[in-house]
């Protein structure tokens, strides 16, 4: 059956054979066990941000219905249930002053952000997202409920800190917040116009930021929408992304470090300012409303201002791309850190992280935008690293990019675990 799954990306017609909503996790059990004996699939489902691919037969097992966050104030942590966005636990722990290692999008599964990493707009302050977590619960290919952490099932805990297609469905998970309160960033909008001006001063000024500043610039070709602020509406536009944890320094040394790009050209909207931690996702802006979209990503080892301009050579304001938006986000500061434990994360040895979005129009997808990122990848192979963050793949990718994402050694432990966790293969993904 062809079927409208509730998640983000239109672009794929899922059509699984039958959905399910499990509410607990025993139910998730007896749904893993019935696919095995029925020789069927079983593909666990969150927000439905991260597919590159259609369902095609099988069970989809949204997970929408395990939505508990459990708040301990005394360790500062909280057990996330499956179906958690970003957005209900930012809400639930902000009264306790604390505060998860988000994504740009609140509106992002908590688990399958985790499971690829998890890279943050503070991530080079505090790391990758997993390094907070303490231990998840997950039903085994199997059939089993196990504990994995750093103590029990420890090879299953490692594939789950970044392996991103892990032989399970996981239905909750433990994670360290921070005592974090409030941060100085937002967004500066600048035109077309400027956009040689903005993106090549990005280059040279985000390489040599210290590590409590996190930023990212974007290339972005704002819909004519009511949801658009005025000046941005129906505009091609440079977006320069700021976020700065004010435990580190204090607010007024925060406007200071960002005042070189305030005064590069005059913006169209100037966000910046003082924002509780739970504004999280006002650094980004990311779309909240499901649309059909194609991704690619990729990790870079550098981006200066001839990467810049070579950018824009092929998909800026005088081109026609029909992208909706180029990101490159600056790596390194704690997320560069070799890791406290064993993990599986991606992305350490990468000074920044490239992600393309197409335009949201279905007509476009067989030609037009496969060229146009076709075009910019060979614009950038230059400054590719050959790497990829497992989030940041997208249908876009050559289906050799999950394949080669991991280091032999890491790629091991994942077949590895999947074997013993998930021999007859019934989770799908
Ligand atoms: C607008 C936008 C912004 C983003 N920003 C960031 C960012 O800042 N940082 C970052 O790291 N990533 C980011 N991402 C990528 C995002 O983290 C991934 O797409 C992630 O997979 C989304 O999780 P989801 O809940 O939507 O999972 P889905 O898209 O539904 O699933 C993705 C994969 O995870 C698996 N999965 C989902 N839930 C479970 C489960 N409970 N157990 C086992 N497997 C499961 C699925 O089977 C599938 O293979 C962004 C994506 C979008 C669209």
């Amino acid at each position: 059956m062809s079927t409208t799954l509730p998640v983000f990306n239109l672009a794929h017609q899922h059509r699984p054979d039958e959905v399910l909503e499990p509410r607990t996790s025993a139910e998730v059990v007896r749904a893993v066990r019935a696919a095995a004996a029925a020789g069927r699939r079983l593909h666990p489902v969150g927000t439905g941000h991260g597919w590159t691919h259609a369902i095609e037969g099988g069970t989809a097992l949204l997970t929408c219905g395990l939505d508990t966050v459990t708040i301990d104030g005394e360790r500062s942590s909280a057990r996330i249930g499956a179906g958690c966005r970003f957005q209900e636990v930012i809400v639930a722990v902000a009264p306790h002053g604390l505060t998860p290692l988000a994504g740009s999008a609140p509106a992002v599964g908590v688990i399958g952000f985790l499971l690829g990493g998890g890279l943050s707009p503070l991530g080079r302050s505090y790391g990758w997202a997993t390094d907070y977590v303490r231990s998840a619960e997950v039903v085994t290919g199997t059939g089993e409920i196990v504990t994995a952490s750093e103590a029990e099932h420890p090879e299953l805990f490692r594939a789950l800190l970044g392996g991103k297609h892990v032989p399970g469905v996981v239905t909750a998970v433990e994670i360290d917040l921070l005592p974090l309160s409030t941060f100085y960033g937002g967004g500066l909008f600048f035109d077309a116009g400027d956009a040689e001006t903005v993106l090549t001063t990005w280059a040279t000024w985000s390489a040599q930021v210290p590590e409590h500043v996190n930023t990212s610039a974007a290339l972005v070709r704002m819909p004519d929408l009511d949801s658009v602020p005025v000046p941005l509406r129906g505009r091609f536009v440079v977006h320069l992304r700021i976020a700065v944890p004010l435990d580190l320094v204090g607010a007024d040394e925060a406007a200071t470090l960002v005042a070189p790009l305030r005064s590069l050209a005059s913006p169209l909207l100037d966000t910046l300012g003082v924002l509780p931690a739970s504004g999280i996702g006002a650094v980004h802006a990311d779309p909240v409303r499901p649309m059909p979209v194609l991704e690619a990503g990729a990790l870079l080892r550098d981006f200066d201002p001839t990467a810049a301009r070579k950018m824009l050579a092929v998909a800026g304001p005088q081109t026609a791309a029909p992208l909706a938006m180029i990101e490159v986000r600056r790596l390194g500061g704690r997320l560069a850190e070799p890791p406290k434990r064993p993990d599986a994360v991606v992305g350490r040895d990468a000074a920044y992280g490239l992600f393309v979005v197409s335009a949201p129009v279905p007509e476009l997808f067989a030609d037009a935008v496969p060229a146009a990122v076709g075009g910019l990848a060979k614009a950038m192979a230059p400054w590719a690293s050959g790497g990829f963050q497992p989030n940041f793949v997208g249908a876009l990718n050559q289906p050799s990019a999950f394949a080669t994402a991991w280091p032999e050694e890491t790629a091991g432990l994942l077949r590895s675990v999947r074997e013993t966790y998930d021999p007859a293969d019934v989770i799908g993904h």
